[in-house]
């Protein structure tokens, strides 16, 4: 078979993907290369997005043209300094121009109002993550990349001296065929939507963990599957995951609640289990959530609230939830309503407002108050109020799975590694990299992907460039 141009194919049409993508496409047109691109995505073209699609996308900059100081620093802070100093660096250094290059594909960017508490700077696209993929497919259509819906990226063929020389797809119709491709850049996200690899590397019940929203469950981790098959390696934490409180009751999207800090929380008899103030929302919501989903019974717990979150200026910001609170003039029907002995639930509130003697002049739901109780275990440390003004409220709260952490080890150029070093032809940006550790630095998730994704369809373009075409003769088919 005769090669026409040299080809490179994309697996995955969230941030990471379609970064990669337009990049390479863009990186090629720029070096006078003629050099095919190809998308594939395994969902249908009005499912296809990811996660990227459903998310907010909240942006760790401070502001378009500026990175936080100390932004380096804060992310081996967060992952407990395990994380690769280079690989964020890397980040650090290309954030702002990435964002550049978004503006110039169209995407508008505002310094969001983000729930109620304080937390490290952020930016927004107006549109959320959707805008993202809208305005990258529409300018990677441009550029003449092949978008191939319902094409799912099933394993690599590789050629002679180890590189990449092609991926086997199945199609919608079962059809197995193989796309030669010189360089292949894997961005299909994480393993959240695997219910084995949950189980696998989260223990039992993991798999029953709700999927905070429909795009979660396209990402199944056939990326690092198909590279690990391979002999790549891995990196970030297998046991680590992003995941939110979130009412169960809802069918929309991300429906979360993050005004708990502000009352109490109860398990399912009606007795509190934590500190619900131990710190700002998006330094607590991961434990907790985890705690609720493996540890509570029945996997569900409640926030429990009076009338006084109304007074909470813009309180409505924390709560995405589109089903309104459980409310009752009295705890004994709040209880019933919610399905807790109501005893219970009086006597735990009592304890709770007997211990809450601080002076509530001092409440302020932006920061950590320092408004703490005396003598009650579990101690709260902040915004302890009494819980006295009815209407009473409550929100039912299970946890949500946004995407997990252990993935494949990439280097600064995007190169997925093997214990040899770059596997050559092969990249990998997003989810489907590791690199989190820990607790999820917050708002970082959509820059990675597009930051590294755009390297990673750079360097491919470059790689093919510099070393040409393969010739891998288990090549069976073309495109
Ligand atoms: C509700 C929600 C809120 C979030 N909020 C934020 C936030 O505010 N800030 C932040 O930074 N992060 C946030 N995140 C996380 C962030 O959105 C994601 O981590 C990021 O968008 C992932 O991008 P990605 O390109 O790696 O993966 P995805 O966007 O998930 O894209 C992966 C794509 O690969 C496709 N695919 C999978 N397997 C295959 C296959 N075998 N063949 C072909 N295609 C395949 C999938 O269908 C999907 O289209 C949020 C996530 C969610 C769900």
């Amino acid at each position: 078979m005769t090669r026409k141009s040299p080809k490179l194919v994309v697996v995955g049409h969230g941030a990471a993907g379609l970064a990669a993508a337009l990049s390479a496409a863009e990186q090629a047109r720029g070096l006078g290369q003629d050099i095919d691109v190809t998308l594939l995505e395994k969902s249908r073209e009005a499912d296809a997005g990811g996660n990227t699609r459903w998310s907010p996308s909240y942006i760790r900059l401070a502001a378009p043209d500026r990175i936080a100081p100390g932004f380096e620093e804060d992310m081996l802070e967060m992952s407990g300094g395990l994380a690769d100093r280079g690989y964020f660096r890397t980040l650090a250094g290309h954030a702002v121009r990435t964002i550049g290059w978004l503006r110039a594909h169209g995407v508008e960017f505002v310094t969001p109002v983000y729930y109620l508490s304080a937390g490290p700077a952020r930016i927004q696209p107006v549109g959320g993550g959707s805008a993202i993929v809208e305005k990258l497919l529409a300018a990677a259509k441009g550029e003449g990349v092949k978008v191939r819906y319902e094409y799912e990226a099933k394993r690599l063929v590789m050629a002679e001296g180890g590189r990449v020389g092609g991926i086997a797809v199945q199609s919608s119709d079962g059809a197995t065929i193989t796309l030669e491709a010189d360089a292949v850049v894997l961005a299909s996200g994480g393993f959240q939507g695997n219910s084995a690899m949950m189980r696998a590397h989260f223990g039992v019940a993991a798999e029953t963990i709700k999927l905070i929203s429909p795009g979660t469950r396209s990402d199944t981790g056939d990326g690092i599957r198909i590279a690990m098959d391979q002999g790549a390696c891995i990196s970030g934490d297998w046991n680590g995951m992003h995941i939110e409180p979130i009412d169960p009751r809802s069918t929309g999207s991300a429906p979360v609640v993050l005004v708990y800090p502000y009352g109490i929380v109860v398990d399912r008899d009606g007795r509190r289990f934590l500190d619900e103030g131990s710190g700002l929302v998006h330094e607590t919501w991961e434990a907790f959530a985890r705690d609720i989903h493996f540890v509570r019974p029945g996997s569900i717990a409640y926030a429990i609230l009076d009338s006084r979150l109304f007074d909470i200026e813009g309180f409505g910001r924390a709560i995405r939830s589109d089903v309104p609170p459980y409310q009752a003039r009295t705890l004994e029907e709040l209880a019933a309503q919610i399905g807790v002995p109501g005893h219970n639930l009086r006597g735990t509130v009592a304890a709770f407002n007997a211990a809450a003697t601080g002076d509530a002049g001092q409440f302020d739901a932006t920061r950590c108050d320092g408004l703490a109780t005396a003598g009650l275990e579990p101690s709260k440390s902040n915004w302890a109020r009494p819980i006295t003004k009815p209407p009473f409220l409550a929100y039912p709260l299970v946890g949500g799975l946004a995407y997990t952490f252990g993935g494949l080890a990439t280097n600064e150029k995007a190169e997925v590694l093997c214990p040899r070093g770059p596997m050559p032809g092969l990249y990998a940006a997003g989810e489907t990299t590791g690199h989190f550790y820990g607790t999820a630095p917050n708002a970082v998730a959509v820059l990675r992907a597009l930051v590294f994704g755009q390297i990673a369809g750079r360097e491919a373009v470059d790689f093919v460039a510099r070393v040409g075409a393969g010739n891998s003769r288990e090549i069976h088919d073309g495109y």
